[in-house]
Order: structure tokens, then sequence, then C-alpha cells
């Protein structure tokens, strides 16, 4: 029973997407990047499911659906003031936290989140870098330049989504050492009841998680990016879009990994009853 419904739901996620790509229109493939994509093999897919979007880009029915327990309280209708309130009393907490010894040893601030605590979309990364514990701020490096393009691209300002990690402070790493490491599902699974609490107090109509780790996080997955990005998995009862991470589009400069993030937008946009332009639309195709 519990499979069948849940069948039926994957199978209900499907044809949204599909009906949303129908809408968004049939996505012309990258010249430049056809030539790989044929050297490819193509995942088999059942007939009936298989659904090209473009030459190269098919959805799959999900393999399953990732649902989390609901939320244990639901915010009751509150007075004026209130959610501020709770915003804030949250944010201290996290200010203040030190679970975790290693983390509160290395970091210069612990980064809460930043953005409009009223947001319809919410973007979850994985953990601060060195910019952002040095600024208090998620995603103000090189990754964060990129993210920001791609929200503004989308039709928003920085300031009117919500940005947040799963993670609140930077992962420590041998000092002297450069560069970042992922954050261990320990430290993930010790900071998660503060991304709960802040999602709990936003209720953000659709979040984005960007990138694997994101994903590790939220969901416990530990599929890779290629079979979790481009459909919606649900976190809360609240629709999450799986995406690359920005600092992978960084290392991995071609047009088509970038298309890939932007036809995940498209489906965001879609969803969120936002409208789309031709501009938007073409974006990343070969000009
Ligand atoms: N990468 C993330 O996942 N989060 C940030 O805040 C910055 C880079």
């Amino acid at each position: 029973m519990l499979r069948g419904l849940k069948h039926h739901q994957a199978q209900r996620d499907l044809h949204a997407d599909i009906s949303a790509l129908q809408r968004i229109g049939r996505l012309p493939r990258p010249a430049e990047d056809s030539e790989l994509a044929s050297a490819i093999p193509q995942p088999v897919v059942p007939e009936k499911l298989a659904v090209p979007i473009s030459e190269n880009v098919t959805i799959r029915e999900p393999a399953r659906a990732e649902v989390t327990p609901a939320l244990p309280v639901q915010e009751e209708t509150m007075q004026p003031g209130e959610f501020e309130r709770r915003f804030e009393e949250l944010r201290t907490q996290v200010l203040a936290c030190t679970k975790c010894p290693n983390l509160v040893a290395f970091r210069h601030t612990v980064v809460f989140g930043v953005g409009n605590p009223g947001a319809e979309l919410m973007f979850v990364g994985e953990a601060p870098g060195a910019d952002e514990d040095m600024q208090g701020e998620p995603f103000v490096g090189r990754a964060g330049q990129l993210l920001t393009k791609i929200i503004q691209t989308m039709g928003y300002q920085r300031s009117d989504v919500y940005i947040a990690n799963v993670l609140k402070c930077r992962p420590d790493i041998p000092l002297g050492t450069p560069g970042n490491r992922p954050p261990s599902p320990t430290e993930m699974e010790t900071c998660l009841p503060y991304l709960r609490r802040q999602i709990e107090l936003i209720r953000p109509k659709l979040m984005v998680a960007l990138g694997a780790t994101a994903m590790r996080g939220l969901f416990g997955t530990v599929e890779p990016m290629k079979q979790l990005r481009g459909r919606w998995h649900e976190f809360n009862s609240i629709p999450v879009m799986a995406t690359f991470h920005p600092s992978y589009l960084l290392k991995n400069q071609a047009l088509s990994e970038k298309r890939k993030v932007w036809e995940d937008m498209l489906l965001v946009l879609d969803r969120l009853g936002r409208p789309i332009t031709e501009r938007q639309k073409n974006y990343f195709l070969a000009r």
C-alpha cells in the first residue's frame, strides 16, 4: 500500500516535471557539447518514463522518494513580533554553539545564514569556507559570487531569498593548509537541528540543495549528484530541488554542466509560478 502510494507520488512528481518542462519548452542542446554527449553511454530507462527534454538530457523516474519525518512542532499563528523574536533567539543560540570542540577552536565566526527570513526560496549549501568564516556570511567567496549570479539570473536579488548551510562552522583543517574539507556526517548530524529550525521558521515554498554534501546532510543520502539532480525531493513537506554546487561549476566550465544547473533552476521557477522569459529559457544554449 505504502509502496503503491510512493509509486503514485513518484509518478505524479514525474508528470509534474514533464509538464513543467513542456511548458518551459523543449530545450535544444548546447552545440559545443554534442560530441561529448554522444560519446557518453546513456542510462537505460523504461520507454514509458523516458522524457527527452533535450537530446542529451532525460528525466528518469526517481529511484525512491526521500521523505524526512514531519516537523515535530508546527508554528501556530504568531503574534506580531513573535516570528522575529524566535528567529533572533535561534540566531543567538547558534552563534554561541560549542557542540563541536574542533570547530569551535578553529572558527572565526559562526555563519548563521543570510537573506529574507520570509523568503519563498531557500538555498542550502554544505559549510562555510575561509571567506565565509571571516565574514560571517554564507556564499561570499568565488562559489558564492557564482551563486549570486544564478540567483539574479533567476530574477531575484540575493536579499529576496534565504541562504544557509547544513554546517554553521567552517570545517577545521591543519593550520597552514590551503583549501577546505567537506563536513563529516557526524558534524552535519550535530548541526542539522539548527537548519531544521531555520526551515521550520522560514517555511520557504521551495528549497534548492547545492551539491551532494548538502543532500547528504539533509537526507542522509549517499547517491552521486548525477542521480540526485534535476528532480524533486522532500524535506519536512517542502519540495527540494537538488543541483550541482557552484564550486563544481567553477571546476568544470563545460557549458553542458551550467545548462544542467540552469534547467534545474527553470524547474524551480516554474514550480514557484514565476514567469520565465524567452531569454531565461535560452541561457547557456549555443548563440
Ligand atoms: N560553499 C558552501 O557550501 N557554503 C558556503 O557558504 C560557501 C561555499
